[in-house]
């Protein structure tokens, strides 16, 4: 008799959080989504699905006549919720547009999404996934797995593991998530990392926010020529020579020409008669040189012929170049390009660029 009531029992019970379930669902939609950078869009996301609809308060309100209070007590919630229409398989997620933070407002629409990916709805055969409508402990747990997800939707451990040293106001902005929930998620990660967990980034993560993370790491804007440029150890403007470098990305960055490379830092086309068979470190056309690397030589003399072999030149600090570069990252002296003219000084690149603008087409 005792052993059945205990089953009985387990059986009322039923549902505890799965939260890999939840993680799972939202890389899954993430990689099939083939997202790639943060902040992650949402609202998009969630158009993907025929059979989902994503209302604001402020709208529903409008169409039945309510104020927000009054939609706020109709959701059972003053965020958002989730809506199952069985007949006809469709959803309704609302948010409350009212609330004065984006950040909160994104977490809701996650939130709600992980409820609709995640099948609460059909699971307890409920219209709406609210506290009066399931027992205590379905509710909880289906509120633990749609924050899960929303965490992961929206700040993928994996992701943000992969960028380094972080903290609450940086993963706030990157995510565009609250304040108090970056401190969450952040708290998640690192206690993680005490239990022994490792959100290692996957090839996924990788191959698909690899430049993200690069840029995020790497990245580096000048302050003289506004150029921004992702390069792992750099202290000088590959563009311009200067040492004014910052980590702001800011809104007025610059792009400057450059020479596609191969991974020998040799041109995959001669920059300067278009020949696309390279043999070697010459161009066997015109003759011109197709490294990108440091000279030693200081900008005062560019333009005037050097009159040794290039390869044999032992005057620079050897660093090989990106094809960008004018100047050496490493030490400041012009590059191999920038001597042989192939690269432009970057004024006169900037003033033909504003000319270019003015003209009147
Ligand atoms: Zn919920
Ligand atoms: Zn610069
Ligand atoms: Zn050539
Ligand atoms: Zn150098």
């Amino acid at each position: 008799m005792k052993t059945h009531s205990r089953m009985m029992k387990t059986k009322m019970i039923t549902y505890r959080p799965n939260y890999q379930r939840a993680e799972k669902a939202a890389y899954n939609l993430l990689e099939s989504s083939k997202v790639n950078a943060l902040p992650v869009k949402v609202k998009k996301l969630a158009r993907r699905f025929p059979n989902l609809k994503i209302k604001s308060y402020s709208w529903f309100g409008d169409k039945y006549g309510m104020d927000i209070d009054e939609v706020c007590e109709f959701a059972d919630s003053s965020e958002g919720c989730c809506y199952y229409k069985k007949s006809e398989h469709k959803y309704l997620i609302l948010y409350n547009d009212t609330i004065d933070n984006a950040g909160r407002i994104r977490w809701t629409i996650a939130h709600e999404l992980g409820h609709f990916i995640l099948r609460h709805n059909e699971i307890t055969d409920k219209t709406i996934i609210a506290r009066n409508s399931l027992s205590k402990h379905e509710y909880d747990a289906f509120e633990k797995e749609a924050n899960c997800f929303a965490r992961t939707l929206l700040a993928p451990p994996k992701v943000i593991t992969a960028l380094g040293k972080i903290d609450i106001p940086l993963l706030s902005d990157l995510c565009l998530i609250s304040i108090e929930a970056a401190s969450n998620v952040l708290n998640f990660i690192n206690r993680g990392f005490e239990m022994g967990r490792r959100h290692v980034a996957k090839s996924w993560a990788m191959d698909l926010f690899k430049d993200f993370i690069l840029e995020h790491r790497y990245g580096m804007k000048c302050l003289e020529c506004n150029y921004y440029f992702v390069l792992k150890t750099v202290k000088f403007c590959p563009v311009c020579g200067t040492e004014d470098l910052t980590k702001e990305k800011g809104s007025n960055t610059m792009i400057y020409s450059q020479v596609e490379l191969n991974e020998l830092h040799t041109a995959i086309q001669c920059p300067r008669c278009g020949n696309e068979n390279i043999l070697g470190d010459y161009c066997q056309i015109c003759g011109s040189y197709l490294v990108n690397m440091c000279t030693g030589f200081s900008e005062e003399g560019v333009g005037e012929p050097y009159q040794g072999h290039w390869h044999e030149l032992d005057n620079g600090c050897g660093e090989l170049l990106s094809g960008d570069a004018r100047f050496c990252t490493k030490c400041g002296s012009t590059s191999t390009f920038y001597e042989l003219g192939i690269l432009k000084n970057w004024k006169d690149e900037k003033e033909n660029m504003k000319l270019r603008e003015e003209l009147p087409f």
